[in-house]
């Protein structure tokens, strides 16, 4: 039988990082002594008490069955203890908070519960992958806002054309930024919500980073700006926060519509978390704040390496102040995948090319820093001797 996808997934970008990763390959094949700062995975593991509380909580056959759609109750209360100390914003625990499978999942099924066939999502390029192909998958059209260096990598709302914001529907925002590690100031924040009203839009807040800061920048959330509540959600996420990547539990909370809406489509598609991951997530949720800084102390240092490296040989970096990703110009008329290429065939280096988030990215590296001190010296050592 010929067997045929949907017309939807053949609609999808062209996956641009099978050069890298057919590369990256050949060399471990090889066996070459590869610096990986390509992927955007924390490196240390996920603390003990964490893992302690998986731990007690698989051993509990109540934890065995199918857990309720909505979250365990304790856990949503949690999420709205921490949420208010982090943010000073009280949610409610039963309308205003739904556990998902990590942010990548809600994001992903949230164009499904909002867009009709030939509605638009504004989205973000460079930017997170999901934000656009979940959106094309759903029948809708992404509207691409390109995020400049110019104007501090945040979208000029200004320039998006009226006929687009008739049919736009949803707009997805990341701050701090993957991959450009930019930051959003609440001035900027307040502009979106006032723009969310007048047009209608569901603002879609992908705050990933929001722990991952550095030099006592602590990054604003949009339920913090009055009136956000009536138009924007945010996507929580324990993966890079607490090293939890694999582990897959987040939120999403905000506006009560929105969220119901995200519940219904994800009650047809998944039966909830492992409650056992539930409770090892309060457990992360009630971690002391030693452990952000012990890991924010970690990727500074990591940071300060790489970026005092890179600037020796002539790159010019804006020192990130959020996130674990440094993203910088390449060599002008360079093309990002070949210059990617090039860091890998000569020096071992794995980074990953600033197209791969879209075009808007083109011309731009970003490296993750998620090796260790040691590693992080010996790549700025590879790097100087190109
Ligand atoms: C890593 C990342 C996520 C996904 O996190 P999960 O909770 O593990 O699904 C979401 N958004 C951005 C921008 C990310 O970089």
């Amino acid at each position: 039988m010929d067997i045929k996808t949907a017309d939807s997934l053949k609609k999808l970008p062209p996956y641009l990082f099978v050069e890298i990763d057919k590369a990256k390959r050949i060399a471990r094949k090889a066996g070459k002594d590869l610096i990986d700062l390509g992927i955007g995975d924390p490196d240390t593991p996920t603390p003990k008490h964490i893992i302690d509380a998986l731990n007690k909580a698989v051993k509990i056959p109540a934890n065995h069955k199918y857990a309720m759609d909505a979250g365990m109750p304790v856990l949503r209360q949690e999420i709205a203890r921490w949420y208010k100390n982090r943010f000073k914003v009280s949610l409610n625990p039963d309308t205003e908070i739904l556990p998902v499978l990590g942010s990548k999942e809600a994001i992903a099924h949230t164009p499904f519960a909002f867009l009709n066939r030939g509605d638009v999502t504004l989205v973000p390029d460079p930017g997170y992958p999901p934000y656009n192909n979940a959106t094309i998958l759903a029948g809708g059209k992404p509207y691409k806002m390109p995020l400049l260096e110019e104007n501090a990598f945040l979208p000029d709302l200004k320039k998006i054309p009226a006929s687009i914001l008739k049919k736009a529907k949803l707009m997805f925002l990341n701050y701090p930024n993957n991959p450009t590690a930019a930051l959003a100031p609440k001035s900027f924040l307040k502009d979106v919500v006032k723009f969310a009203k007048k047009h209608k839009i569901i603002i879609c807040f992908d705050m990933a980073y929001s722990e991952m800061c550095y030099d006592n920048y602590r990054s604003p959330g949009i339920l913090q700006i009055s009136g956000a509540k009536e138009v924007a959600v945010e996507f929580h996420s324990l993966s890079k926060t607490f090293n939890m990547t694999g582990w897959r539990i987040g939120w999403v909370c905000g506006n009560k519509d929105i969220v119901a809406g995200i519940a219904k489509i994800k009650s047809n598609m998944d039966s909830g978390i492992f409650q056992a991951v539930q409770l090892a997530g309060m457990a992360a949720l009630k971690s002391n704040t030693s452990f952000y800084k012990n890991m924010a102390r970690i990727y500074e240092e990591r940071r300060d390496i790489l970026v005092s490296g890179l600037e020796k040989i002539g790159f010019s970096i804006n020192k990130p102040k959020a996130t674990f990703y440094i993203w910088t110009k390449i060599p002008k008329g360079k093309n990002s995948m070949k210059f990617a290429n090039e860091l890998m065939q000569k020096a071992d280096i794995v980074a990953t090319p600033g197209v791969g988030f879209g075009k808007f990215g083109e011309g731009y590296i970003r490296f993750a820093l998620t090796q260790n001190k040691t590693r992080m010296k010996e790549a700025v050592k590879r790097l100087s001797s190109l």
